[in-house]
């Protein structure tokens, strides 16, 4: 990075280092030890059985299927795939853990190494993992203020986790952002998680600190659970000013646990920071050592899908697309399916990527809604965007055809060009009148025009797409004009 762009970094000074902690519920029908079902919402400890609550007499067995899940995620970041690694247990007290312990993966996790690689702005930026592993989840405390006590839940006990840590590798709560953005996006399209925020199904840690340029790394404090883009930004740009101002107060950091409250938009202490030995960690007696043979490897490999970078770089390639415009549109699988559905329908892919970032993104935005709930196919849009790029109708004129289809009215995109009326002029006689009219009655303006004034031409450009009733093509009009008023 230039020197240049890395003093643009710096907050009063400082720089900030930031490394993430995920944790994505993996998306398997039941519990990671246990045949209980994971299903979100149900009636509070129904959920539960007698191994996710470690009662006597039951032994943990590893869920196939979230081991296959961790297998796609190392093949998706270029991880290392251990061939062996240990469920740990990690000691901890805590009203909503059942057992008393969790069953983690301590020194030898599954997933080991690897990146995600992404665009902020326009540059390209990676953020290198340390590992990813398995885990299982806690309960859940419900605190009821009104009554003033608290119940616990243990309904997400057992529910299969994978952590995934980073290398302190991000400088800005933007990279921090782009990135949980970017992993999000990945978990997702691979059909691992189902990235539900809201419900807890992807939970970020930032740890952040910060320090003078070339210093070693500060003290960092963890803050916990951002369960949504906006306060992680807002929660990582609070504990930043929060830090500088405690250094240059004079005071140090205290390494610890936050949380961010949104009410207040602050972060808040909530303990002193464990280190690993308070966890007292120790291989699970109960589980063998996890062993995952190249074979399987292969065959998760196989089934894997195209990866949303790979994608954008082949729709760059393919389609000649800009790079923002290939990231954009590979969103989720739905939405580059579709994207590539009408460009092939169409023939015109920055015509449907201009589309579907704009005309589109804003009407499912404003209606909360996803890209396969979209009221218009693929094909649908394609046939529009023809009736645009062959002169049929304007880029105008066409957003009111895609009003008239999401809204239901009929599917036929030439019959409802037809009922409103909205083809374009090209008949070139007719605007050429219309042309002679609109310079008759605004003498006045030519005459600027004719004196060096130059934006009187697109004054006159828009009075005869006003006299045409909007139907002239603007390319024609302008080159009409052009022609008499030289
Ligand atoms: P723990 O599991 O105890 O929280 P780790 O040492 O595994 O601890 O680190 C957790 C996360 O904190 C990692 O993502 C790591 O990159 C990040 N991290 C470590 N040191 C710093 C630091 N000084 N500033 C910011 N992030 C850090
Ligand atoms: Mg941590």
């Amino acid at each position: 990075m230039s020197e240049k762009k890395q003093a643009s970094l710096l907050v009063q000074g400082y720089e900030v280092v930031i490394g993430f902690e995920t944790h994505a519920q993996l998306a398997t029908q039941s519990k990671i030890f246990s045949r209980a079902p994971t299903a979100f919402g149900a009636e509070p400890n129904t959920q539960a059985c007698a191994v996710d609550l470690a009662l006597p007499g039951t032994l943990p067995v590893m869920n196939r299927e979230a081991v296959a899940h961790a297998i796609r995620l190392g093949l998706a970041l270029g991880s290392h795939i251990a061939e062996h690694s240990v469920f740990a247990r990690k000691n901890y007290f805590y009203p909503d853990l059942p057992k008393g312990y969790q069953i983690s993966q301590f020194e030898i996790p599954v997933v080991q190494g690897g990146a995600v690689s992404f665009l902020l702005g326009d540059e390209k930026k990676t953020v290198r993992l340390v590992r990813a592993h398995l885990e299982e989840d806690a309960g859940k405390s419900l605190h009821d203020e009104f009554h003033g006590m608290t119940g616990i839940d243990l309904n997400r006990a057992g529910t299969p986790l994978l952590e995934i840590v980073t290398e302190p590798d991000m400088r800005s709560s933007a990279e921090a952002v782009a990135y949980a953005k970017e992993l999000h996006k990945i978990v997702t399209w691979i059909g691992i998680c189902d990235g539900n925020m809201q419900e807890g199904s992807f939970r970020c840690d930032a740890n952040v600190s910060v320090r003078k340029p070339g210093a070693p790394l500060g003290t960092r404090r963890e803050i916990k659970n951002l369960n949504s883009f906006k306060f992680m930004q807002q929660a990582i740009d609070f504990e930043i000013r929060w830090q500088i101002e405690q250094i240059e107060d004079g005071h140090a950091i205290q390494q610890a646990t936050v949380l961010f409250d949104p009410d207040t938009g602050e972060t808040r202490a909530m303990r002193t920071k464990e280190d690993a030995a308070d966890y007292r960690y120790f291989p699970d007696p109960d589980l063998p050592p996890l062993v995952v043979s190249r074979s399987w490897v292969d065959e998760v490999k196989a089934a894997m899908p195209e990866l949303p970078r790979q994608m954008a770089e082949r729709l760059v390639a393919d389609y000649g697309l800009p790079e923002y415009d290939a990231t954009a549109v590979t969103q989720s699988p739905a939405m580059a399916a579709y994207f590539e559905t009408a460009a092939q329908a169409s023939g015109q892919p920055k015509m449907v990527s201009n589309w579907l970032m704009g005309e589109v993104s804003r009407r499912l935005n404003n209606e909360e809604k996803d890209i396969a709930q979209a009221p218009v196919s693929a094909e649908t849009l394609a046939a529009l965007l023809k009736r645009i790029a062959d002169g049929t109708v304007s880029n105008n004129a066409a957003k009111q055809v895609i009003d008239a289809l999401w809204a239901g009215e009929g599917q036929d995109v030439d019959a409802i060009i037809e009922a409103k009326g909205l083809k374009q002029m090209n008949d070139s006689g007719a605007l050429e009148a219309i042309v002679d009219e609109v310079m008759a009655a605004n003498a006045p303006m030519v005459e600027q025009f004719r004196a060096g004034k130059d934006k009187a031409f697109n004054a006159l450009v828009g009075l005869v797409m006003k006299a045409s009733k909007g139907k002239a093509n603007p390319q024609q009009v302008n080159d009409v004009l052009k022609q008499k008023l030289q």
